[in-house]
């Protein structure tokens, strides 16, 4: 049996039809047999048989070279389940009614309309089928002659047990390859939810690693604080927020004293140390608003929203004692800087990030000249 799929390409035929055209041929063939059967040696009119061949014979091949060719192939080939019924009445009606053969006519065409269309079938059925015998009535006359003889019944027996046999046959063919589908499409369910978790995996695996690149692109690699790009881009937005919200706020600016000749008595890497240290203690003083960061090679600054002018001044206080009170371990030395700090702060200093940045490195410049190791405004 060929596969159930009715979507094939344009050019095939579906296989509603085919089987139909099949199941048809045969069961029509054997309704014309037994018509014969029955009939024996009865004389019969050329033109009767031309009908019987007409309507048994020849409409199965006729009816599938017509369906084949329609837009919907397959809801063609259900309308023409009526028709079967309609030609199986006329049948029938044409010899009399006989009891064996109408039964097997009607219950094989009944049983194959309900298994394609339910209770609709089933109406169909029982409006079509006796619709064809009153056109036969009409065309032969109606007599009722219900009996047959053994050889007819025996056929009708074993013609009808056939046919309910393919059909039930057809439906468990049809059970079955919905189950292998269904059982297909629960793999590819499977897979596609496998998939879809992989995919979603990736993707937060993709904006972790986005997260982490944005990240480094605002931090300094040795020190681990914050670079100057990312000052430069939150500078304004805190001074605007402390604008907005009638907050002071205070930058303190910071450069290690004599740093070059640190690097030049002990190496770049007793710098390194001291730059960590520093960005260490810049770290642990900083409050939760606070923005850390290395502004160029030996500067920092602390940005302090919220904070004002006299606070400011009394951390940068206690960074500047902290620090010069440090003793940095390096190999055999205990390593010893300073600070100098300058110190700007809103809206006393300016109230632009360059006016405030500017004042700053005033202020150091002051701490520099006035000797080093202090805090200037
Ligand atoms: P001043 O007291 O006037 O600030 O003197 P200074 O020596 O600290 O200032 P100067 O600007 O002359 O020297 C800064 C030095 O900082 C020069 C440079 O080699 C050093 N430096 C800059 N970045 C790094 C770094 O990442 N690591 C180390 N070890 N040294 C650095
Ligand atoms: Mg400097
Ligand atoms: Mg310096």
């Amino acid at each position: 049996m060929s596969e159930p799929h009715t979507d094939d390409a344009r050019s095939k035929v579906p296989w509603l039809v085919r089987m139909h055209y099949r199941m048809r041929t045969v069961a029509f063939a054997m309704m014309f047999g037994v018509i014969a059967l029955h009939v024996g040696s009865d004389t019969k009119s050329p033109a009767f048989w031309s009908q019987m061949a007409l309507l048994f014979l020849v409409y199965p091949h006729a009816q599938y070279l017509r369906t084949r060719r329609l837009g919907d192939p397959t809801g063609g080939e259900l309308r023409n389940l009526r028709t079967d019924s309609v030609f199986l009445g006329m049948g029938v009606a044409s010899i009399g009614f006989p009891l064996w053969i109408t039964f097997s006519g009607l219950l094989g065409t009944l049983s194959n309309n309900t298994a394609n269309k339910g209770w609709t079938g089933v109406a169909e059925t029982l409006v079509a089928f006796p619709g064809g015998a009153l056109i036969g009535c009409l065309l032969w006359g109606f007599h009722f002659t219900p009996d047959t003889d053994w050889p007819t019944t025996l056929f009708c027996i074993a013609g009808l047990t056939l046919y309910l046999t393919a059909l039930g046959q057809v439906a468990f063919t049809r059970i079955q390859r919905l189950r292998l589908t269904r059982e297909a499409l629960q793999v590819r369910e499977r897979e596609l939810m496998n998939v879809n978790d992989a995919l979603h995996r990736n993707l937060q695996e993709i904006d972790a690693l986005q997260e982490q690149l944005r990240e480094q692109a605002n931090r300094d690699p040795l020190t681990g604080l914050y670079n100057r790009r990312y000052l430069d881009s939150t500078l304004e937005r805190e001074l605007s927020r402390c604008k907005r919200d009638g907050h002071s706020l205070a930058l303190i600016l910071i450069d290690i004293d004599h740093f070059k000749q640190v690097n030049d008595t002990y190496g770049h890497q007793a710098g390194d140390e001291i730059l960590l240290r520093l960005s260490t203690l810049l770290g642990s003083m900083a409050r939760a608003g606070d923005v850390a960061c290395r502004y160029g090679g030996e500067e920092f600054l602390l940005l302090m929203p919220t904070m004002p002018l006299a606070s400011a001044q009394e951390r940068a206080e206690a960074l500047r004692l902290s620090f010069g009170n440090l003793e940095v371990p390096f190999g055999d030395f205990r390593l010893c800087a300073t600070l100098s700090i300058g110190i700007a702060a809103y809206p006393g200093h300016g109230t632009s990030a360059d006016e405030l940045i500017r004042h700053a490195d005033t202020a150091l410049y002051r701490a520099k000249r006035l000797g080093r190791n202090r805090v200037e405004l």
